[in-house]
């Protein structure tokens, strides 16, 4: 009997060129974020139920129909982390770092949804993320929205995002919008969708983000925040913009960007593009600045955004290179030993450098051709008794005598 084993629904092996792109993602993520004086954190990808679902008052989708949660074997019911943030606070807060802010944390790592398969949406997919804790400045959300933009330019996809900017305002804001929305959509009531529906009951805000397209209709005469912001809110999102300007962020504005958890306020935000059809969010953020507190710590101001990395390496144009070895190639089996030496010090020289397992120098030859390495060594034993080896460059043909005292220096 043999079995018939697949990947999971909704989830993918990277190999090669997706590797390639996957990992340039997150490496161009992390170099810039070291830039702005981000640190790395890791956090357990499965954590206690509660800290992704925190009560009554949460109707995102992630929380109400995404979540992979069980019971372990002791009973404990726990969740794969659909987000990085929720896990961020919680180390924030279980490892006393609520007194030593602000902290700036880059994250990356794979997340877990329940969702409908499709281009760019995945039932384990991977984000980069950035988090700035405790910090209540404009500034803070300006320097979060421009390291975002600025990975953005670093993988040549820039030009194909927009940043779609809004504001949320403070809580006597959002109350008196709130108020403002249920008697428009109550007004509306029979067109909207069942889902707008339910949402219009526990979290109105959350009707203006639905993706029904006869929800859109009624939504597009729907009013905006702006009459009714405070003036500390109007403030604020005026300093925001002034930043960005300074940044040189490029930015429009969107009203119907909402953020829709309760613990959201003020700058909410997203790169989108036409270019991945309706996965078209590429990186969503904006400030939070109450889900420290909802973890037991401290009222904690942040801003952060996370960016689904398989959305990134598609928009990406070219992928990155896959690299080329230099293949050291003994000629019969006295060389072997002299050979390992040398491709050790290749690599000690930072050399991408490999010796083949085995075959005649034919063989080898055709192997080092066909996995696209770079140069071949040629060791002898005539070439070893004159301390040289024979270096043939497999991009241009061309062959050389080379000292082996040079080699590093040469192939580098
Ligand atoms: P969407 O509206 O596409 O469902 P979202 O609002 O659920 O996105 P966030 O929770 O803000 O997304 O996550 C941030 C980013 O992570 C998204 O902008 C997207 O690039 C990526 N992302 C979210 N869900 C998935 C998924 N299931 N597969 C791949 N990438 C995802
Ligand atoms: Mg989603």
């Amino acid at each position: 009997m043999s079995i018939d084993l697949q990947p999971v629904r909704g989830t993918k092996d990277l190999i090669g060129e997706d590797a390639r792109r996957h990992f340039h993602v997150i490496e161009t993520a992390r170099r810039v974020a070291a830039t702005y004086g981000y640190d790395e954190w890791s956090t357990p990808i499965f954590e206690d139920t509660r800290v992704f679902a925190r009560g009554l008052g949460d109707t995102s989708d992630v929380v109400m129909k995404e979540m992979y949660t069980f019971s372990d074997r002791g009973g404990e019911s726990l969740t794969l982390r659909p987000e990085a943030t929720a896990g961020v606070c919680r180390a924030l807060v279980t490892n006393g770092l609520t007194q030593s802010l602000p902290q700036k944390v880059f994250y990356a790592g794979p997340m877990f949804r329940y969702e409908r398969p499709q281009k760019g949406r995945y039932r384990q997919f991977h984000q980069i993320d950035i988090e700035v804790l405790g910090s209540a400045e404009p500034l803070a959300d300006a320097e979060v929205i421009a390291c975002g933009w600025t990975i953005l330019r670093e993988l040549g996809v820039s030009q194909d995002t927009v940043l779609e900017l809004n504001t949320l305002g403070d809580r006597e804001s959002r109350d008196a919008y709130r108020t403002a929305l249920i008697a428009y959509f109550t007004e509306h009531k029979a067109k909207l969708s069942e889902d707008s529906l339910n949402r219009l009951e526990r979290n109105p805000l959350r009707v203006v983000d639905s993706k029904d397209e006869g929800d859109k209709a009624i939504v597009a005469g729907a009013p905006t925040i702006d009459p009714y912001l405070t003036e500390p809110a109007a403030a604020f999102f005026a300093k925001l913009q002034e930043h960005l300007a300074r940044f040189g962020v490029p930015y429009i504005r969107n009203p119907r960007i909402v953020r829709g958890l309760d613990y959201y306020s003020h700058t909410a935000f997203e790169f989108v593009t036409t270019r991945l059809g309706s996965q078209g969010t590429v990186m969503g953020g904006g400030r939070y600045d109450g889900l420290v507190e909802e973890m037991g710590g401290p009222h904690t101001p942040c801003i952060g955004w996370a960016a689904g990395v398989e959305r990134l390496s598609m928009l990406m144009q070219n992928p990155p290179p896959a690299p080329a070895s230099v293949v050291v190639i003994p000629i019969g089996d006295e060389s072997e030993g002299a050979a390992l030496d040398v491709v050790q010090s290749l690599r000690q020289a930072g050399i991408r450098a490999e010796i083949g397992f085995r075959g005649t120098v034919k063989r080898r030859m055709e192997r080092a051709n066909k996995q696209g390495a770079r140069a071949a060594v040629l060791l002898g034993e005539t070439e070893l008794a004159k301390g040289v080896a024979q270096v043939k460059n497999l991009i241009t043909g061309e062959q050389a005598e080379i000292p082996l005292s040079e080699l590093a220096a040469r192939l580098k």
